[in-house]
């Protein structure tokens, strides 16, 4: 088995990290280096590398982060004002951590499009 992923260590109680929500497939929690008043990571736990990755065997996992949101960015109290939802993905997307996560981004008027 590879090296862990920083999100699996997340995941695994190695790293400490404000956990937002947490189930069975996913965990969700506050970005280190926010870039807007609420920015969390939603993170599958199972290894999945990045979205171009993603096979049809991961289809109820995402599934289940996405049906999740709702429910997330109510608690993080940005579902009313609005929000963003990013997966960056290889070197252009500016992807840095080489574990699947969704970006959610609220709390502020967000710019379009990004840089
Ligand atoms: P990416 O650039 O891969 O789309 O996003 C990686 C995100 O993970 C970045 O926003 C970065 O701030 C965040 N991040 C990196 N290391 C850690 C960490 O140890 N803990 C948390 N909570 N977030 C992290």
């Amino acid at each position: 088995m590879d090296e862990k992923s920083i999100f699996e260590k997340v995941r695994d109680r190695e790293i400490p990290a404000d956990i937002i929500y947490e189930d069975e497939l996913c965990i969700c929690f506050n970005d280190i280096a926010p870039q807007a008043p609420m920015h969390a990571l939603l993170v599958p736990k199972k290894r999945i590398q990045r979205i171009g990755l993603a096979s049809t065997s991961d289809s109820e996992i995402l599934g289940h982060m996405m049906i999740k949101i709702p429910e997330i960015t109510e608690f993080l109290g940005i579902a009313k004002s609005g929000y963003r939802l990013v997966i960056n993905n290889g070197e252009d997307g500016g992807e840095t951590v080489p574990h699947l996560h969704i970006h959610i981004l609220g709390g502020r008027p967000l710019l379009w499009p990004p840089g």
